[in-house]
């Protein structure tokens, strides 16, 4: 038998999911779309029960792939019970989707959740009169507590055994004839669930009227009667209105609310201080710096800053913070700036364990007088080196997110979300992005992760286009490289904080001009029940991690390893690659290649003159991992008092490798969790925005260079040109509004 359970997001559908199927679960996709699908067995009936995972959805809309795989999940594989998860203290809001289910003919059973947290709050919910209502058995669970499992699988399974008949509430609205007839014609046709497709082709549902035009055309004519009421021919809203008016007449009358006062709950009033008007923002701010701090800062607590706690170099030391490896020792000192974060720990301790093993093997090479080969070079030089650079940020990436999922967990996101949501609508994104694009300053790979939870593809794809934008900490380097060697009245600090500041401008301009040209009117409305704060659960984080730690092994094991063994090669053969190994790059393909492309950067300004190609060579190497930039730079010879770019250039350089294509790990991470179509936008978009923001950039630039009015004159026509379009545009869009209203 074939349970598939069903319910809005956040109702616990995933926890019930996990107690019913214990080991036995599995994750795949949904054929052709990027939501996962969880699979497993339940065991503790008669027969095994095999149970499916549906995503979370409020409604059976056509609108995001979610809504698409559930609704033809149960409409087309028959599952033999759909158990609907409604959150019990959200009655109302969940019983949105229970009408819709009902209309189909499944055996359908209301799996009562989260009753440990209504009996708290002290709320009365009729279940008898709710089951008499619906005519389907309800069942109070509380997933969490793993209470009232074991009975809903045995009603269910009862449930299953007989058919049911679809009945829709709307039969008591006005719409009723309409449905009357638009059934009987689907039957007619021998249409399985025909009042399900009856209502949705009333409602003009896209997945519908393709495939019944023949009854759309048919019923019109009865249509025709409905169009001259407050909705103006809107059927959906029709059906929507009718569907909650029926919700708002019985269930007042199902759930007696705990009087008021007496029963604030803790979540009020934690909510009352985390979602305060005022300091809302900064307390998120502040989390948010605790979190990154925790995980990225060198100097735990500032306390090498405040009191000059520098910590010596020596051996228990060393043991104790994970120095051992002394790539963390600032160059040229003998002493840590002070005690180091959690996530510095890690990460040195990870250095540490990655360099021994570098060490090792290039010990066995040099052992076996084989050192100058080219598998010991591909081995070590190539593979291993470039393995180290993605691995060395793997604890950081892991501990980011563990933070992130407790802080999701525990529901406290859920309110980010909506404190952001006003803002972010302005750029075509809701509140939910707002983390990834944060998480984008640590890494993008996790950044990018995060937007798995989002229901609309478009916003996911989107994100996942920003994300790059926001400096990551392997970037880092690269502006701290290139401030020591920009001149003038160019401050170091001000420059590398002006670069920040470019990837945040640059991802707002590119959301709003990705706005305008897409056809998608507006963001799909953003609803969403604040959960009630509830401590997160040990396991569930740990389940979460291991996902996320497997997807990025086996990233780091196919595509980033064939990635760096390619470069490895153009880096240290020539074109005739028989004739054995280069000693200097600078005669190998990767140098032609850059002595190639070095004119395809012409117009940047920044490959100009005889060293242009290793500009060029150290943005290609870049794509292993940002840091490489650095370290080819170097290899190269160009470090401070070599390179000798202009400011204009250095700003060009800075912008080109803030804005292409981020490291290999990112764009496969991009490849994975964006859809197809999405994921070559967002390759070309990225190539396209670091090419143009470098040229404007030095363009700018290079006539302040030449002369300071000539440079002015520039800058403030671009000025008057942006002003100008935006103008236009609100204009247009004043235009048009008054047309609607009109
Ligand atoms: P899904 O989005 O439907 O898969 O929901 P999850 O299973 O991820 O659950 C959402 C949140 O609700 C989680 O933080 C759960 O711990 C919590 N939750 C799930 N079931 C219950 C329950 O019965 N009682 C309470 N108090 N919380 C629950
Ligand atoms: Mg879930």
């Amino acid at each position: 038998m074939k349970f598939a359970l069903a319910g809005n997001p956040n109702c616990g559908k995933t926890t019930l999911f996990n107690s019913l199927t214990g080991a036995t679960a599995h994750v795949g996709n949904w054929p052709g779309v990027t939501v996962d699908k969880k699979e497993g067995t339940y065991k503790k009936l008669e027969e095994p029960i095999h149970i499916i995972d549906l995503p979370g959805i409020n409604w059976l809309s056509p609108y995001t792939p979610e809504e698409v795989v559930s609704r033809n999940f149960i409409v087309d594989e028959k599952p033999d019970c759909v158990i609907n998860i409604v959150d019990a203290t959200n009655l109302e809001r969940n019983l949105y989707l229970t009408t819709q289910l009902l209309e189909i003919d499944v055996p359908i059973v209301i799996a009562l959740n989260m009753m440990d947290s209504v009996k708290k709050s002290g709320d009365i919910i009729d279940t008898t009169k709710l089951s008499v209502t619906l005519g389907v058995p309800v069942c109070e669970i509380s997933a969490l507590k793993n209470e009232g499992i074991k009975e809903l699988m045995e009603i269910s399974y009862k449930a299953a055994q007989t058919k049911r008949e679809a009945k829709t509430v709307l039969s008591q609205s006005n719409l009723k004839a309409l449905i009357e007839v638009a059934t009987d014609k689907l039957k007619a046709k021998n249409v399985e669930s025909p009042l399900f497709h009856a209502i949705k082709l009333i409602e003009e549902d896209s997945l519908e009227t393709s495939m019944h035009q023949d009854v759309l055309t048919e019923i019109d004519p009865i249509r025709q009667n409905y169009v001259k009421n407050e909705f103006d021919g809107d059927f959906e809203g029709m059906v929507a209105d009718a569907r909650y008016k029926y919700i708002t007449l019985h269930f007042s009358k199902i759930i007696k609310k705990a009087a008021k006062n007496t029963n604030e709950t803790t979540s009020d009033k934690i909510d009352k201080v985390l979602t305060h008007k005022f300091f809302s923002i900064p307390i998120f701010i502040v989390l948010m710096f605790i979190v990154f701090h925790l995980v990225f800062s060198e100097d735990l607590f500032f306390l090498n800053a405040i009191f000059g706690l520098e910590i010596k170099n020596s051996g228990w030391i060393n043991f104790f913070t994970g120095m051992g490896y002394d790539s963390m020792l600032l160059e040229g000192t003998n002493s840590l700036e002070g005690i180091p974060s959690l996530g510095v720990f890690l990460q040195s301790w990870m250095g540490w364990l990655t360099g021994s093993i570098i060490d090792l093997v290039s010990g066995w090479f040099e052992a076996g007088g084989v050192l100058d080969t080219w598998y010991a070079g591909l081995i070590c030089d190539g593979l291993l080196t470039g393995i180290d650079a993605i691995f060395s940020f793997l604890p950081q990436i892991l501990l980011l997110f563990l933070f992130i999922s407790i802080l999701e967990d525990s529901g406290y996101m859920a309110r980010v979300a909506f404190i952001m949501d006003r803002a972010f609508r302005k750029f075509g994104l809701s509140g939910k992005a707002f983390i990834p694009l944060l998480m984008g300053f640590g890494c993008s790979v996790p950044a990018m992760m995060a937007t798995k939870t989002f229901e609309d593809e478009k916003e996911r794809d989107m994100t996942i286009r920003l994300a790059p934008f926001f400096s990551c900490g392997a970037k880092a380097p690269i502006w701290a490289m290139l401030a020591t060697v920009v001149v003038g009245s160019f401050l170091g600090d001000i420059f590398v904080f002006s670069i920040y500041i470019l990837g945040i401008v640059v991802a707002i301009l590119s959301a709003l001009i990705i706005k305008a040209f897409s056809k998608q009117k507006e963001v799909p409305p953003f609803i969403m029940e604040l959960p009630a704060y509830h401590m997160p659960q040990f396991k569930n984080l740990l389940a979460h991690l291991w996902e996320k730690l497997k997807h990025f092994l086996y990233k780091a094991s196919t595509i980033i390893t064939a990635a760096i063994i390619v470069i490895w090669f153009l880096s240290n053969f020539k074109w005739a690659f028989w004739q054995g190994m280069v000693d200097d790059i600078s005669e190998s393909i990767l140098a032609d290649l850059g002595r190639v492309l070095q004119y395809v950067f012409y117009p940047l300004g920044w490959s100009w003159g005889v060293d242009g190609w290793k500009y060029t060579v150290a943005s290609i190497t870049g794509l292993i991992a940002k840091e490489d930039v650095v370290a080819t730079m170097g290899q190269l010879g160009l470090e401070n008092g070599t390179i000798n770019l202009s400011n204009a250039q250095i700003y060009a350089f800075a912008a080109y490798n803030l804005f292409t294509l981020p490291c290999f790990a990112a764009v496969a991470t991009a490849r994975s969790e964006s859809t197809k179509k999405g994921f070559w936008v967002t390759l070309l978009w990225w190539l396209l925005a670091s090419y143009v923001v470098s040229m404007v950039i030095f363009w700018i630039g290079y006539s302040f260079e030449l002369f300071w009015w000539l440079g002015l004159i520039i800058v403030l026509a671009i000025i008057g040109l942006i002003v100008g379009l935006g103008l236009t545009i609100i204009h247009k869009r004043k235009m048009n509004k008054e047309k609607r209203v009109a």
